[in-house]
């Protein structure tokens, strides 16, 4: 029986699964073979919603005498766009020059080869886990996100299973393996404002009621002043206007309405609800602003609606995770990591409600790119890290 200990073979065979979400691809299959051998015990429960397409994950469980760490992530890759514009198809793993080719080599399919290797050198070598491993693998990380670890979670959850700490092989290193641990993340909302004026003709403006103008007016009010400052774990909240549209091809129409969409990265400073009612404020008192509307009296009409889920900020403040991590990847690289909070959201916005979550995988420098790509050598190192952490946090 060969045991998946070479993380290059296992990413090699997960990259030839054409898992693009909401798709298996084959993916699935392919881990639960490599699993199956290492003693885990898979499972492959399917989740559907109206609206959304099934979508197939993964929880494997290997138990032992001890604590239980979960490895979390996803087979699903986003779509390969030119295709003709890669240097080597995507689905075929091809290595050029030490580095391997495919979509989802650092997203995240690469993290998962890594960590089976970490485990099935300690099953090859016989040293025990001092305790439980699960993977929480979805499918439905780069799509909706619906059918996917949020549900997974609740699943295992309702069948008795809980886990003390969980790590996430996102790619979290912005140039190096060993540059960055992501310790938390922003939360984000999606608003679309709707200004209703009145449709009229350009030379008779007093007949009319440009919802232009009031867009301009409550726009101003989204984007200043700034929403804060930044805290000690955070960068500033920001909000971005995402797209402004009248769509009016005539040049002599005043047009009868005007949208806004706004989407904000928001840190520890407020809760979706204290955001949205900051905005809501916001919103409620420029529309009585008459500076772009100097001659009317009655406030600027508009609707505010909001978009998708939230997403909660978290913050993870588990010392005994985070520096068994650090510690390995000192112990490995020879590099400190930033403890960060950067960048979008993640799954792990659903895992922190069930236990501390951290996230550290590849370099992902050619995510969701063209040509996305990863060194051999930085697959080894990987496997190294996640090694040790098994040692250091069992320990
Ligand atoms: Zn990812």
């Amino acid at each position: 029986m060969t045991l998946p200990i070479d993380p290059a073979a296992n990413l090699a065979t997960l990259i030839r699964c054409p898992s693009v979400t909401p798709a298996e691809g084959g993916a699935l299959s392919a881990l639960e073979a490599m699993l199956a051998p290492l003693g885990f015990a898979v499972e492959r429960p399917v989740f559907s919603e109206a609206g959304t397409p099934d979508v197939e994950n993964l929880y494997a469980r290997r138990s032992g005498n001890g604590p239980h760490l979960m490895f979390a992530g996803h087979t699903d890759v986003v779509p390969v766009g030119d295709e003709g514009s890669w240097t080597h198809p995507p689905f075929s793993a091809a290595v050029h020059k030490g580095e391997m080719y495919g979509r989802g080599a650092v997203d995240m399919k690469g993290g998962i080869a890594c960590f089976v290797a970490a485990v099935a050198r300690r099953v090859a070598d016989g040293r025990p886990i001092r305790g439980s491993v699960s993977l929480l693998i979805t499918g439905d990380e780069e799509g909706p996100s619906i059918n996917g670890t949020g549900k997974l979670l609740e699943w295992a959850t309702a069948k008795g299973e809980r886990w003390d700490a969980a790590i996430v092989g996102e790619p979290t290193n912005p140039q190096q393996l060993g540059d960055m641990i992501k310790i938390g993340r922003r939360g984000s909302i999606s608003g679309v404002i709707t200004v209703h004026g009145r449709q009229g003709h350009v030379a008779y403006p007093d007949l009319a009621d440009n919802p232009a103008r009031g867009l301009i007016t409550l726009a101003e009010a989204l984007l200043s002043p700034a929403l804060d400052a930044g805290t000690r774990d955070f960068q500033p909240s920001n909000l971005e206007i995402t797209s402004i549209d009248i769509g009016n091809p005539a040049t002599n129409v005043i047009p009868a309405r005007a949208t806004a969409a706004f989407n904000i990265r928001f840190n520890d400073t407020w809760t979706p609800e204290t955001l949205q009612a900051e905005i809501h404020n916001r919103l409620d008192r420029a529309s009585k602003r008459g500076k772009f509307r100097p001659d009317r009296q009655e406030p600027i009409g508009f609707d505010l609606t909001w978009r998708d889920r939230p997403s909660e900020v978290f913050l993870t403040r588990d010392d005994k995770l985070i520096e068994a991590l650090s510690e390995s990847i000192r112990a490995v690289t020879g590099r400190t990591p930033g403890l960060s909070t950067s960048g979008g959201t993640s799954d792990a916005r659903f895992i922190k409600d069930h236990c501390p979550v951290v996230e550290f995988g590849l370099v992902g420098k050619t995510m969701h790119m063209v040509d996305e790509r990863v060194a051999l050598a930085d697959l080894e190192t990987l496997t190294d890290i996640y090694s040790r952490f098994l040692d250091d946090w069992f320990a």
